[in-house]
């Protein structure tokens, strides 16, 4: 899967303005028993290159993806992340080994308790799950040092901005639902400046609740 994933990344370096993972990332995804967050029936397949259904429709993102997100948000061992999107509870698995403590939140009570009980069982005792709408963000904890969004937003939720520290970094994919859309780096600098980079383009499963019930009625 390594192997796998820093040859995609050398392939997209240019999008990327990566060439390699760190050696932190590398071993956080070295750690993580990918194979206890898929369905029994795909465990053949936990560590091959691709995103897999979890359940209810949704996936648990492909390494390359979990790998670049992960990267490109220069984690430290004392940094707080809100995760947006839980799903199984991979990609907070993975966090949960670069930084102090992790926040994730989850909209579908049933994948949120699942993953809590899974991350419980694995001993990952330094992330929260909460079940709950995303948009809003987990007022409670902030500011995040780093926050990482899951799922499809048609626009930045502005919670999540407000939520993110100063020299803060959010990784989201913003656009359409059930298209392609962009993974944006987002960046709140010294004096509240908000800097934006498009990485590359993605296909995530589309954030629900407030926002898309909005959309609907517009
Ligand atoms: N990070 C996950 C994969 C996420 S799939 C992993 O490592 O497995 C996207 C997840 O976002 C789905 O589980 C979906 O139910 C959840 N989601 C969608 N909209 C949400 C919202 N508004 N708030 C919280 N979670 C949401």
């Amino acid at each position: 899967m390594l192997q796998d994933i820093e040859w995609e990344l050398r392939y997209t370096s240019d999008l990327i303005g990566r060439r390699t993972l760190s050696p932190r990332t590398l071993d956080a995804l070295r750690s993580v028993p990918r194979h206890k967050f898929v369905p029994d029936h795909l465990r053949d397949h936990a560590y091959d290159n691709c995103p897999l259904e979890i359940s209810k429709g949704q996936t648990i993102s492909q390494p390359y993806i979990v790998a670049v997100m992960t990267e490109l948000l220069e984690l430290d061992p004392e940094d707080v992340v809100l995760e947006v999107g839980t799903g199984s509870g991979y990609q907070a698995a993975v966090l949960s080994r670069l930084v102090k403590q992790v926040y994730t939140i989850e909209i579908i009570p049933d994948l949120g308790q699942r993953a809590a009980d899974l991350l419980e069982a694995l001993g990952y005792d330094n992330v929260t799950v909460r079940i709950g709408d995303g948009h809003q963000g987990w007022p409670e904890h902030a500011p995040y040092d780093a926050i990482i969004v899951t799922a499809a937003a048609s626009r930045i939720p502005p919670a999540l901005l407000e939520q993110l520290a100063t020299g803060g970094r959010m990784i989201i994919p913003v656009g359409p639902p059930y298209h392609t859309q962009e993974l944006v780096l987002v960046e709140k600098m010294a004096g509240g400046e908000i800097r934006k980079r498009h990485v590359l383009p993605v296909a995530f499963v589309p954030m629900t609740g407030e926002e898309a019930a909005l959309a609907v009625d517009e």
